[in-house]
């Protein structure tokens, strides 16, 4: 009797892997093979580092003497560095400064998860005393997008992350944890644009996913764009639509977007828009629609009615986020009014839209402030000191 093999789900090619922490278990085979090793061992190795959070061959107790030796010249110095920590005092949120090897700085943040959220978000079986986190991961140092409220826009591109960096935020972030915390999901909002660093964003998606290792299901996994419309089709593509989509809207027509968000020059409103209603979207499911409002720019009533207009007939939440004052930016914060009608109308008009609170307000944790208060000390050293523009070589 012949069976056919059903194929639940079809890898996206990637490109090659940037270090140990995003080689897959296929991957780790290979380097096994050419040091004489079993393929097998491939699945223990990446269990050991991704599901049990050991990256330290000498206690991969199950695996030969021989080969932990082995692993230790290729699993090599970590590619990030934690080199700070901030604690909100109002809730459980703690932010992370990470340093890349070559000095860059980023930040990851650790959000406890609120209960209506919990609810909201499905499969509410938490089990007791477990407190399920949401962990917002960069993707970039700092931001091409240049969005006139964003502090990593304002600081503007350094370089892309590699895979390797992005899940080493996630590895850091769940060994971080007390034991009675957990990690339920991810979130790709903090600095950076993860569709225009798209290749890097797949692996770690990948391997974030494996069942054997971390095992988040890709509902769990949220990718936030600015309104990178090639990139939210190849993501559709490749991952069926089961990964969340978040798109930062922040203003329902195209002038006032493109003065808020310069992407939409290259992609504007009516693009955007047909690209979410192409988004292989599963039953059930609605793509975020992410509104951070901002006084007297953003938040009036008729911009919440056309709003409703622009998303009719597409399966869509809106979150609506207050803006988060920047350092030097002449922004104001809507008023607490402003925020209920504009939520009152869309809710009124069918689309189910919530508040979020500012976790973590009091450590800036909603932006990209404390990594760019870093990085902009960088940005100063005179060229001249450096032919390129690696730290290393710079003067402090
Ligand atoms: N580039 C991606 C993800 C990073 S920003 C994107 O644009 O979606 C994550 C979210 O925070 C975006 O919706 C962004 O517009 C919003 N945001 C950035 N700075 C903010 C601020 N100061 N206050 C409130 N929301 C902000």
């Amino acid at each position: 009797m012949r069976y056919s093999r059903v194929v639940y789900s079809k890898q996206p090619e990637l490109s090659s892997p940037s270090g140990y922490l995003d080689r897959l278990p296929s991957e780790w085979a290979a380097v096994l093979e050419s040091m004489g090793e079993p393929p097998y061992r491939a699945v223990q190795v990446f269990r050991w580092i991704h599901s049990r959070g050991v990256v330290d061959p000498r206690q991969m107790t199950d695996l030969p003497i021989r080969l932990r030796e082995k692993l230790r010249e290729v699993i090599g110095v970590p590619s990030l560095q934690v080199v700070g920590c901030l604690q909100s005092q109002e809730d459980a949120t703690r932010k992370f400064l990470l340093r890349t090897k070559d000095a860059w700085e980023i930040e990851t943040v650790l959000i406890p998860m609120a209960k209506d959220e919990v609810e909201e978000d499905g499969e509410g079986e938490v089990p007791q005393k477990s407190l399920p986190f949401t962990q917002c991961v960069s993707t970039q140092v700092g931001c091409a997008m240049g969005c006139a409220f964003c502090a990593s826009g304002i600081a503007g591109l350094k370089r892309s992350l590699n895979a390797e960096e992005i899940i080493a935020q996630v590895w850091i972030g769940r060994s971080l944890l007390a034991p009675q915390q957990r990690l339920r999901n991810v979130v790709f909002m903090g600095m950076g644009e993860p569709l225009a660093n798209y290749e890097a964003l797949a692996r770690s998606l990948v391997v974030l996913t494996h069942p054997d290792g971390i095992g988040l299901g890709k509902r769990r996994i949220t990718v936030s764009t600015a309104g990178w419309v090639p990139g939210i089709d190849r993501l559709g593509k490749d991952f069926m639509g089961e990964v969340q989509l978040a798109v930062s809207l922040h203003a329902p027509t195209d002038e006032l977007r493109t003065m808020l968000m310069p992407i939409n020059r290259r992609y504007p409103l009516g693009e955007l828009i047909d690209a979410l209603r192409r988004y292989p979207l599963p039953p059930r499911r609605r793509i975020t629609i992410e509104y951070t409002l901002i006084g007297g720019v953003n938040d009036s009533p008729m911009l919440a009615r056309d709003l409703l207009r622009l998303l009719r007939g597409i399966r869509v939440k809106v979150n609506l986020i207050p803006w988060n004052p920047i350092d030097g930016v002449g922004f104001q914060v809507p008023s607490e009014e402003a925020v209920e009608s504009f939520q009152d109308i869309l809710c009124h008009g069918g689309i189910p839209t919530f508040r979020r609170q500012r976790k973590g307000a009091d450590i800036d944790a909603a932006c990209g402030q404390l990594a760019l208060k870093g990085n902009a000390r960088r940005v100063r050293i005179p060229l001249w000191v450096s032919t390129s523009l690696k730290p290393r070589n710079a003067s402090p």
